[in-house]
Parts: structure tokens; C-alpha cells; sequence
């Protein structure tokens, strides 16, 4: 099995290759089985051949013979004639006999003419064939006889005859001569009866010389025929066995191997049949059965393959299917369980013994009672086996809680279905998350309240209701005074908290049915639906100025911020939430207009103010470019002295239309809007020329005293202003002093400390204007890089009245001396103040007392008229000549 996610590449040829065999074996091994059942065929159909062939040959060696015998007959009976007729023509002398002895005698010297011929090394064999012709002899013997003289002249029984015939032969020729001396005698007439006596002895010598050698011939003849025959029998019974072993052999041999390559592949299909795969059947004949063992072990071979391919896609999807966060179930069609994963069971708790049956409907009884209706669960999913051919999605809600995700799809072989497949997935956590982004997307995070979209829809919503009803849809806008001060002063995670709890209040006072709704910063929306009237209305509201305006403790200060809240009213003030949002604005910015800390139903006419705002703040824009703006000076004087020792450049703005207008008229909308920076940077610059020359007029080292706001403060460049703006008028640094707000300590501290003390390396000195106003502590002040504290003119106005005061304004001073810190009060108008100030030995004061802010032009005779009523004794009279 290969677990790395590829198939196994087997060897295909290798397996069932062939071991060459050498020899004749081996070949006969390589040779198909047609070739070897000719084989066999012919080597039977040569046994039958050479049988033949040994028959015919020895029955042409006995033709021979038989040939020879009858020839030695006719030879023997021709001698024999012979002699009885030249006897008698001895006797008689009748020329007839002696033509019948002739006659008689060409027969065995016919025999003899062949016999020598083919002795011959190369004979003819006509000349063969006329001797032995005129030997009596047949003519069709003669091939025989050739065939077995030559043949066997020399050997045996044939040699001992032939030898015993050309004995017989010296014999004949005798006899011969014998009959030529008679015929000679007796044709010249002169044959005596001695001499025909003694030449008839001799002829009857001769005769009885041959007789025994022609019966020694015949014996002789007559042995070699019967050896022969045994000879030829026995070569024909030897042979034919030596063929018939050899064929037989042959035959069982290739009849085993075809039966041993059989059985061999009978045995392995058996085995494969069983299962096994790892067979491998050696190739040992490369005949048909060969082919059939490598083609069988081929298909082995692609099995094992098959069956490791598949195995290693199960392998990869039993791991697929243990190691996914998805609870899986096969069910068949008829309801058994045919796979499932442990994820499984754990996610419906299912007990291992109903797994174990396999019973894919006990496995849904389990499952149907985690939900609060099982039967309407179990109905469901036989609706959804029901409809083979369906897919499905669905969110399943159990009784516990948990949600899960069903899929469920048919399963399919060569798109039959043959099951269903269900896959559960808990998407609870998603669920959740789901909901929760839901809820943020519709809520504020600080407080949890609905936020813009949220309320938008619900504005909608009670909009649509209000005009069915003909009832009255309340929307207030309420907005907390100075919260930015707050947040600036103490921190946004104070900032934060007071939002949290104004925003329990304010749903404190909402009616079930009304929506509190946070718009974002310090902004708060709240729809009242269903309203009969006004007074309703009022009542609510006037409950949530009362609640929120209570007082607050966060991190040990104790708060009071007020709300200033605008009302508009459906459908008088607007027919669309957005009209209605609109009008509650103008209606709040009203409200704060009007003091703060209370309520305005909207009007018509507060559409103006709005549009006055929006004039104003085009205007302001302008302002620069325009050169609209000027700087007036105060005179900050020394308490001790009288003298002046500085001026307080305070920024004012000649408005084409509306005349001068005061900085608390515009600064906030400038810090609104970002135009702070550039105006700031412009009266810095302005305060410094400016304050140059009066220092040259006065003779004196003025100090000059601006103003910087919070938002400048934040920007990065505040420094090189400085330092560009003191190098470009040639202003001292050390009669330098900004003046900042605590609320731009608070917001950045670390920062702020290392802003201050680069700007106080300059040489310039830092102080905190209105000092008392904000919520910071004069500890917490003195981490910052200060050197002047100026006392707020709240707590200077009503000193010599409220002894609280006094004693603020007391302890300010005290505590700002042990911190080394000069202090300069502001707003003194009179002679009580300055002497209580005095008395408590503040180091400097600026007020109406003393003298009001003035243009550049007029401060260097404002202030010799102070130095002189001081060097005089009398200040009041200075104020008298400026007021
Ligand atoms: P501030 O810095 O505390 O300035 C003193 C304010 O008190 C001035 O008002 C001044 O005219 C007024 N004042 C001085 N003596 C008396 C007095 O005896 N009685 C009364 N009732 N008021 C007195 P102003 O010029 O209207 O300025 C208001 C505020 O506007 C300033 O308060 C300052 O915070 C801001 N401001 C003025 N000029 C600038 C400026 O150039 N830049 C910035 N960022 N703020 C400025
Ligand atoms: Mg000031
Ligand atoms: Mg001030």
C-alpha cells in the first residue's frame, strides 16, 4: 500500500518473462504446441517410412537371392545338358548335339560375362544385364542381382559363394576347352576312339569336379539367404522398436510439460480466486502456455495494481473522512449504515451499540430525540429519503442549543443511486458570531445601544406605523454640554464610561417601545413612538435632563454633565426621518445656544440660525484671505509693582456685515473645522511682530502672551512655527508665553510633556490658561513643563462674595508658589479683588481693572497711563482713562 498519495508503478513485462534455455530442448521448449504435435507425427510417420524402406530393401536383397538360386539351377541343369550333349556328340557325332552343347554352355558363361562386369570398380550395367540374361535369367532379376552383388561381393555367405563360382567357372572353361578339342577331332575326322575315350574321361572328371561345387554353391547360397532374412528381420524389429521408444518419449514429454503448465495455472487461478495476490507463476516453456502463464500473470499483475490503487484511495478517504470536522453517515437505500466517521457519533452522542447494529433507523431515532419535536424531525427525513434524487441543505436547531448544518446528497454508482450521504457540521461558534456581528452591525459597542442604521430603521418603522395610526412619532436629539472637555481632561476611558452610564439613564427613561439610539461621539437619538401628545413628550424629556444632569463620580471626580436636547415631531416638523433628524438637530443647537443644560421643541424660525451658522462658517474661511483679522492687546500687570509687564494678545475678526466679532463667537467653530491652525499660526506670527515693536516702543522686554487651542497644540509642526516665527520677528523667546488649556494636557500626556519641554527649550514659557475650569489636578499640572498658572476670571468675579472662591483662588496660589509656579489672575475688575490678590501675593493680574484688550496701536499709551498711575499710586484712574 503507497500512503503518499501516488500509485504504485509495477513492473508489467518483468514479471512473466521467459528463462532462455539453451540446446536442443530449449528450442524444442520455444516451439509452439502445433509444432510440437507435428514433431511427434513425424517422427511416427518416419518409423512407418523406414520400415517401408527396410522392407523394400530387404525384400530386393532377397529378390536377389532368390535370383542367383534359380540362376545356380538353370547354370547347374545347363552344365549338366552340356556334358550329356558332348558326350553324345563325342559318341554319335551328330552336329545337332554339339549345337545343343553350345547352347547349353552359354548359359554359365552368360553368368560368368555378368560377374566379371560387375566386379568392374565402374560397371555397365548392360553389359551386366546381357550376361546374366543370356545366364536364363530374367531380365526384372537383374536390378536385384546388380544390388546385391555390389552390395555384399565381399562379405560373408556371398563371398564364400561367388568364390565357390569362379571355381566352377576354371572348371568351364576346362570343359570348354575339352569340347573344342573334340569338335576339332571330329570335324577334321581324325578322332580316335582312345582319344575320344580319353577325352571323354576328362569330360566326366570335370563333370564330377563340378557336381560337389555346385552343391556346395547352392548350400552356400541357400545360408546367405536365410542369414539374410534373419538380418533383416532383426534390423526391422530393432529399428522399428528404437523408433517407437524415441516417438514415445517425445510424445510424453511434451505431453507433460503441457500438463504441467496447466496445472500450474489451475492451481494459481484457484489461489487469485482465494484471494491472493502476491502470486507469481514462473514461466517455464514459452509455447502457448507460456503465452497463457504471462498473460495470466499480467493479469495478476494489473489486479494487484487495481487493488493498491484502491487501496490507497481508501486509505485516503477513511483519513479524509476521520480527520474532518464533519460528522458523515452512508446509509444504503434500505436504511443500513454503510459508513460513518467518529466525529459522527461524538457530535450526536450516539451510542457505540447502535452503531453497531448497523441500523441506519435507530441511528435516526437517536438523533431525532435531541430535538425538541422528534417526530417532526424523524417526518422530515423520511421525506428527505423519500426524494432519491434530491440534494438538500439545512440548519438544524437542537434541544441543547447547538446549531448544526445538515448536507445531504444521494450517493451514486454509474449515476444509479445506491444511497444518501449526510454530512452534520456544529456551526454554533459561526451561529453565534453570526449573530453577534449582527448585533454589532447594529449597535454601538460603547454603550449597546442601537446605533445610526438601527435607529434609521426603526425611525422608518415607527414612521410607517405612526401613519396608519395617526398618532405622533417624538424624536429627540440630544447632544452632552463640554463633554469634549471631559474626554479631553480626564481620558477617553473616562469619556467612555460617562457615555455608558448617560446611556442607562437614557434608556432608564425610555418606554418600552421607544428606541435610545447612539449616533456616535456625545450624540444621542431617541425615538418615541406612539405618542398622544406634546405633554407625554415633555414629561420623558424633561425625566432624561433630570437623570442625566445628576452627578456622575468617575475615578473619584465627581461629574455633572447636562444634556442640551432638540425635539421634532412627526408629522409637524418633518414627514421623513430624515426632516425629523434635521429639525431635532436645529432644535438642539438651539438648545445649547440658550444656555445649555435644557430642551427645545423645534420651530420654523431656528432654520435660520442654522443657516446663519453655515455663514458664518463660509465667512471664517474667507476671514484670512480677507485680512479680517487683528489682534487686540490686555496689559498684564505686576500686582507687586503696578507696572505692566506683559499683553495678552486676544484675537478679534471685523466682519463685513456683523462688525468685530469676539473669539468665543468663532474659535470653537474654527476648531471645528481645522481653520484654528492656520489662524493660530497667523496671530502667533502677528502677536510676535507686533509684540516686537511695542517691546521697542515701551523700552521694556514685554511679555507677549498668545493663545494656543488644543487642536494646534495636536499638530506636529507647532514647533518649528515657533522657532520660524520668533527667528522671522526677532521676538526674545524668553518674552514669549503660550498660553494652553488643561484639556490639551490631558489628551496626549507624554507626548504633550515632550512637545512642551522642546518649545520650552526655545526659552519659551508655557501657561495654563483658565486654569481651575477643567477637571485636572494642580499635581497633575505640575507634570508638565510649566511656568504660569492664570486663574479663571469665574473664580476672580465672585471672590470677595463667595468664600469658596476666595478659598480656590487661595489655595491656587499657595499651592502654585510651593511649585514654583507664577500665577496671574484673570478678570479683575476691582479695587477688592486686586487687593485680596495682592494680599495672597499673586504675581500678576489682567482684567478690566487694569484695562480692556486694545489694537496694538493704542496698548503703548494704555500702558504708560498703568505705569504711571502705578509709579502715581492710583490704578483706578488708568482704568478710568481707557474705559
Ligand atoms: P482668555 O485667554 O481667558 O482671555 C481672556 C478673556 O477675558 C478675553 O476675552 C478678555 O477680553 C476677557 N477679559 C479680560 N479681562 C476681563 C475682565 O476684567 N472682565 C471680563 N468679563 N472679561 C475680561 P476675549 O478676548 O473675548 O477672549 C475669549 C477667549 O477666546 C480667550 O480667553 C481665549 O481663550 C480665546 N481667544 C482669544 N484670542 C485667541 C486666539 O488668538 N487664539 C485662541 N486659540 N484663542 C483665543
Ligand atoms: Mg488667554
Ligand atoms: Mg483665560
Amino acid at each position: 500500500m503507497n500512503e503518499s498519495g501516488c500509485s504504485p508503478k509495477l513492473p508489467v513485462q518483468a514479471e512473466g518473462q521467459r528463462a532462455p534455455r539453451g540446446g536442443l530442448r530449449g528450442w524444442f521448449g520455444r516451439q509452439s504446441i502445433r509444432v510440437k504435435i507435428n514433431a511427434i507425427t513425424l517422427v511416427y510417420v518416419t518409423i512407418i517410412l523406414s520400415l517401408l524402406a527396410i522392407a523394400a530393401f530387404a525384400s530386393s536383397l532377397n529378390n536377389g537371392v532368390r535370383a542367383f538360386a534359380q540362376g545356380e539351377s538353370l547354370w547347374s541343369k545347363a552344365q549338366k545338358d552340356a556334358v550329356h550333349y558332348l558326350m553324345r556328340y563325342a559318341q554319335l557325332r551328330d552336329e545337332n548335339d554339339y549345337q545343343k552343347y553350345l547352347r547349353e554352355i552359354a548359359i554359365p558363361l552368360g553368368d560368368r560375362a555378368g560377374r566379371l562386369e560387375l566386379h568392374k570398380p565402374s560397371y555397365d550395367y548392360a553389359v551386366v544385364e546381357r550376361g546374366f540374361v543370356a545366364g536364363g535369367n530374367a531380365p526384372e532379376d537383374v536390378p536385384y542381382m546388380v544390388s546385391l552383388y555390389r552390395r555384399f561381393h565381399n562379405i560373408g555367405d556371398l563371398k564364400r559363394a561367388i568364390a565357390i563360382w569362379n571355381e566352377a567357372d576354371v572348371q568351364i572353361l576346362q570343359l570348354i576347352e575339352t569340347a573344342d578339342q573334340i569338335h576339332a577331332a571330329i570335324t577334321a575326322g581324325r578322332l580316335s576312339a582312345q582319344r575320344e575315350r580319353q577325352l571323354l574321361d576328362r569330360v566326366e572328371q570335370i563333370n564330377a569336379r563340378l557336381t560337389p561345387i555346385e552343391i556346395r554353391f547352392t548350400a552356400t547360397l541357400g545360408e546367405a539367404a536365410r542369414r539374410m532374412r534373419v538380418l533383416v528381420l532383426m534390423v526391422i524389429v530393432g529399428f522399428a522398436l528404437a523408433l517407437l521408444g524415441g516417438g514415445l518419449a517425445l510424445s510424453t514429454w511434451i505431453s507433460r510439460q503441457l500438463r504441467t503448465g496447466l496445472m500450474t495455472l489451475r492451481a494459481g487461478t484457484r489461489r487469485v480466486a482465494e484471494g491472493d495476490l502476491s502470486l507469481q507463476i514462473p514461466v517455464t516453456t514459452q509455447d502457448e502456455i507460456g503465452d497463457l502463464t504471462l498473460a495470466f500473470n499480467d493479469m495478476i499483475a494489473h489486479r494487484r495494481r487495481a487493488e493498491g490503487q484502491l487501496k490507497h484511495t481508501l486509505s485516503v478517504l477513511s483519513t479524509t473522512l476521520e480527520s474532518t470536522a464533519d460528522g458523515i453517515i452512508v446509509v444504503d437505500l434500505a436504511g443500513r449504515i454503510v459508513c460513518f466517521n467518529q466525529r459522527f457519533v461524538e457530535l450526536w452522542e450516539i451510542p457505540k451499540s447502535v452503531m453497531l447494529t448497523g441500523d441506519g433507523n435507530l441511528v435516526q431515532l437517536e438523533v431525532a430525540r435531541k430535538f425538541e419535536d422528534p417526530e417532526a424531525f424523524l417526518n422530515k427525513f423520511r421525506a428527505l429519503y423519500a426524494a432519491v434524487e434530491q440534494e438538500s441543505f439545512e440548519l438544524l436547531q437542537l434541544k441543547d442549543g447547538r446549531v448544526f448544518e445538515r448536507n445531504s446528497r444521494p450517493q451514486r454508482i454509474d449515476g444509479t443511486v445506491i444511497g444518501r450521504v449526510c454530512s452534520f457540521r456544529d456551526v454554533t461558534e459561526r451561529k453565534q458570531a453570526e449573530a453577534h456581528i449582527q448585533k454589532m452591525a447594529h449597535h454601538d459597542a460603547l454603550t449597546q445601544l442601537p446605533n445610526r442604521a438601527l435607529l434609521m430603521d426603526r425611525l422608518d418603522m415607527a414612521l410607517e406605523q405612526a401613519r396608519r395610526n395617526g398618532s405622533l412619532v417624538a424624536l429627540l436629539m440630544l447632544d452632552l454640554d463640554h463633554f469634549k472637555n471631559i474626554n479631553d481632561s480626564l481620558g477617553h476611558s473616562a469619556g467612555d464610561q460617562l457615555l455608558r452610564t448617560v446611556a442607562a439613564r437614557l434608556s432608564g427613561c425610555a418606554r418600552k417601545t421607544d428606541t435610545v439610539a447612539r449616533m456616535g461621539g456625545d450624540e444621542f437619538v431617541i425615538v418615541l413612538t406612539d405618542v398622544k401628545n406634546r405633554d407625554t413628550v415633555e414629561r420623558i424629556v424633561q425625566a432624561m435632563v433630570e437623570e442625566v444632569s445628576a452627578p456622575i463620580v468617575i475615578e473619584s471626580h465627581e461629574l455633572v454633565v447636562t444634556p442640551s436636547i432638540g425635539i421634532s415631531v412627526f408629522p409637524d416638523d418633518g414627514a421623513h426621518a430624515t426632516g425629523l433628524l434635521k429639525s431635532a438637530d436645529t432644535a438642539m443647537y438651539q438648545a445649547k445656544a440658550q444656555g445649555r443644560g435644557n430642551y427645545q421643541w423645534f420651530a420654523p424660525r431656528m432654520m435660520l440660525a442654522v443657516d446663519e451658522r453655515l455663514e458664518l462658517e463660509h465667512g471664517l474661511r474667507r476671514a484670512l484671505e480677507r485680512r479680517e483679522f487683528s489682534l487686540d492687546y490686555q496689559p498684564l500687570v505686576s500686582i507687586k509693582t503696578g507696572q505692566v509687564v506683559g499683553s495678552e494678545a486676544l484675537i478679534r475678526w471685523h466682519h463685513p456685515r456683523r462688525g468685530t466679532v469676539l473669539p468665543r463667537s468663532f474659535i470653537p467653530l474654527a476648531e471645528e473645522t481645522g481653520l484654528i491652525i492656520p489662524i493660530g499660526a497667523w496671530v502667533l506670527r502677528q502677536a510676535c511682530i507686533e509684540g516686537k515693536r511695542l517691546q521697542a516702543q515701551l523700552g521694556k522686554p514685554l511679555i507677549i502672551s498668545v493663545n494656543i487651542s488644543t487642536r494646534q497644540f495636536r499638530q506636529d509642526n507647532l514647533l518649528r512655527t515657533v522657532e520660524d516665527v520668533l527667528e522671522e520677528s526677532g521676538l526674545p523667546p524668553h518674552t514669549l508665553v503660550l498660553e494652553i488649556t488643561e484639556s490639551a494636557l490631558a489628551a496626549n500626556p507624554q507626548e504633550t510633556a515632550a512637545v512642551l519641554k522642546n518649545i520650552r527649550d526655545l526659552g519659551v514659557r508655557i501657561a495654563v490658561d483658565d486654569f481651575g475650569t477643567g477637571y485636572s489636578s494642580l499635581s497633575y499640572i505640575t507634570r508638565f513643563p510649566i511656568d504660569l498658572l492664570k486663574i479663571d476670571a469665574s473664580f476672580v468675579r465672585d471672590l470677595i462674595e463667595d468664600q469658596s472662591d476666595a478659598a480656590i483662588t487661595s489655595a491656587i496660589i499657595a499651592l502654585a508658589h510651593s511649585l514654583k509656579l507664577e500665577v496671574v489672575a484673570e478678570g479683575v475688575e476691582t479695587q477688592a479683588q486686586l487687593a485680596f490678590l495682592r494680599e495672597r501675593v499673586c504675581n500678576e493680574a489682567q482684567g478690566f481693572y487694569f484695562g480692556k484688550p486694545v489694537p496694538a496701536a493704542q496698548f503703548s499709551t494704555l500702558a504708560g497711563q498703568i505705569d504711571r498711575a502705578a509709579n502715581d499710586g492710583s490704578a483706578a484712574s488708568a482704568l478710568a482713562g481707557v474705559g
